[in-house]
């Protein structure tokens, strides 16, 4: 580091400083199954209401608000009727998880989560100056609903179906939290399109609970960065306080009402691939289990195998043109990771045919692990 980069480090927070800068997987690849993105692409409909947009929209200013986004996520939800709820919508939904932490947590609070879990969970606490305190997951990959409970967080964060493990927690133990939990509950349902069962009913079970979700996941839309938090409105309206003004961007907006319509070629084809990405990870993980990979149960569009050989496995996939996320620094509190030392990788689903050209490359480069 050149002395005037040393000067301007000097002045930032010491928060941001010891941040690592993040770096997805990058590199020339055949098949990215690293992101756990959409792998057949966009809603048609939304691609059509972006090309469509009248020309003077880029020009403007976003509604702070959108009303016609609000009034599709609810009926999307199966929420339009429920009293009291609200949406706040944001750049991604790391934004709202992002904001929410800010518009709850006040310096030295903890924010308590199952670990391992979503990697920018600990950043973003840290960032705010809040304390992240991981409660291992239990020998089956569950949440452990009292241990989490007895830290009496004031934020805690629950992701189900989880990332990385794509394991999905139990509706008693997630309802026990709801219930018992200090301060603020948020569960993350970014992968809800793939999972049994989703949780956003609780909204209005306690005031005190936000659900999120993503249109980058089964929408396909993740380069165009947008995700929301339900909840009672006072909730979300603090939410969108901290978040700050003008986060979605207007073409963002209107394709993602577009892709959340009633309709074969919007709403139909989102749920159309989450389906056929749900048949594909089942046969994954099974044809990964005959190969030996101890995978967890999954419930997301992605796969988790606990394994030491993680990094030099995706290193020797990376060199076959796929690219899969190699973990590494998971807790090895939680009995499958200890084996693996909290190794793993990371796998996500898209059309068979890339689920081929992933089986191959594993199948040639697993010996030599
Ligand atoms: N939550 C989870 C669990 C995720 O895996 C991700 C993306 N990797 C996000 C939230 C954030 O997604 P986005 O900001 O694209 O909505």
């Amino acid at each position: 580091m050149m002395a005037s980069e040393r000067a301007v480090a000097g002045l930032a927070r010491a928060e941001v400083r010891a941040l690592p800068v993040y770096s997805p997987d990058a590199g020339e690849c055949d098949v990215d199954v690293s992101e756990n993105t959409n792998l057949w692409g966009t809603p048609p409909a939304a691609l059509r209401a972006i090309a469509e947009a009248p020309v003077a929209l880029p020009s403007r200013y976003p509604a702070l608000e959108s009303e016609p986004l609000r009034e599709a996520v609810l009926e999307y939800l199966g929420l339009a009727d429920a009293p009291g709820i609200g949406i706040v919508a944001g750049c991604g939904s790391d934004d709202v998880l992002d904001a929410a932490l800010r518009a709850f947590g006040v310096a030295g609070d903890e924010v308590a989560f199952p670990a391992p879990t979503f990697v920018m969970i600990p950043i973003l606490a840290r960032l705010d100056g809040l304390v992240p305190i991981g409660v291992p997951l239990t020998s089956s990959y569950g949440l452990d609903p009292e241990r989490l409970v007895d830290r009496r967080a004031k934020i805690t964060y629950l992701c189900t179906p989880n990332n990385p493990t794509s394991t999905a927690m139990s509706r008693a133990a997630v309802e026990y939290v709801v219930d018992r939990a200090a301060g603020l509950v948020i569960i993350d349902e970014a992968y809800a399109e793939f999972a049994p069962e989703t949780f956003v009913s609780l909204v209005t079970r306690s005031e005190r609970v936000l659900v999120t979700r993503t249109f980058s996941k089964a929408f396909g839309m993740a380069g165009l960065r947008v995700g929301y938090g339900v909840g009672g409105t006072a909730l979300v309206d603090l939410v969108a306080r901290a978040r700050g003004p003008y986060k979605v961007n207007v073409l963002a907006e209107r394709a993602a009402v577009a892709a959340l319509r009633d309709a074969p070629d919007a709403r139909g084809w989102v749920l159309e691939h989450a389906r056929i990405a749900t048949a594909n990870r089942d046969r994954l993980a099974s044809e990964l289990r005959s190969l030996g990979l101890p995978v967890a149960p999954a419930s997301g569009n992605f796969v988790f195998a606990p394994t030491a050989a993680a990094a030099s496995l995706a290193r020797a996939m990376s060199d076959r043109g796929v690219l899969v996320r190699a973990l590494d620094g998971l807790t090895e509190d939680v009995p499958a990771l200890r084996a693996s030392g909290g190794r793993g990788l990371r796998i996500g689903v898209g059309p068979w045919d890339a689920m081929t050209r992933v089986l191959g490359a594993l199948r040639e480069v697993l010996p030599c692990a």
